[in-house]
């Protein structure tokens, strides 16, 4: 019998502060000189905004997102400037990244598991070639809801086939990590790569 026979498993990965830093702070600055209001205004406009989680979690339209940001805002510029410099929020945060990269070669499975919408998804899926090398991606305006509701974890568990402590997930909100563990993942709130890796490390060279 082979001893490091294990059963199988996925690490499950968060998006933005994870593998990409965000910086709303960013499109505010390019889209106030489009605005009647300052880049701080703006910025709580789009940042955790409850138009922003309306669009994330698929309940509006691109349309009805830049519809509502204009009559916040006095935002006068074109849809395409605005898709341009709302999805220009993103540096790559290399540590995590080749993490991913190293899990990918070693053949464990990974998802994706982001809280986002169609303009950010688009912009990471064509800027980050690491995007590709999921094994699936489970976005929340595609599901319809957002983290940390149970319907999205079950989308996981659907498209990986695989349940609780088969997974380990890795996000950098405690209440997602939360809802992960009440289903019985394994995880841990991201807050350095070098104690996220170690511990995921940990829990793969755990027998299961
Ligand atoms: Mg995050």
């Amino acid at each position: 019998m082979n001893p490091t026979t294990t059963s199988p498993r996925a690490v499950v990965f968060d998006l933005g502060m994870v593998l990409i830093h965000v910086a709303y702070s960013r499109s505010a600055r390019n889209l106030a000189p489009f605005c009647k209001v300052d880049a701080a205004a703006v910025q709580r406009a789009l940042d955790q905004s409850p138009l922003l989680h309306a669009f994330e979690s698929g309940d509006i339209s691109f349309t009805t997102f830049v519809e509502s940001f204009r009559s916040t805002t006095g935002y006068s510029g074109d849809d395409t400037v605005f898709r341009q410099f709302f999805a220009d929020i993103f540096d790559p945060l290399p540590e995590m990244i080749d993490f991913l990269g190293q899990l990918d070669a070693e053949g464990i499975p990974t998802f994706l598991l982001s809280n986002t919408n169609e303009i950010a998804a688009e912009h990471v899926r064509r800027s980050y070639p690491f995007y590709r090398l999921f094994d699936a991606h489970v976005l929340s305006h595609e599901v319809g809801c957002m983290k940390p509701k149970p319907a999205i974890y079950e989308a996981v568990e659907r498209v990986s086939g695989l349940q609780g402590p088969a997974l380990f997930f890795i996000d950098d909100r405690p209440e997602n990590i939360d809802a992960a563990l009440a289903r019985g993942w394994h995880g841990i709130i991201h807050r350095s790569p070098s104690d996220t890796i170690a511990a995921c490390r940990r829990w793969l060279s755990q027998p299961s």
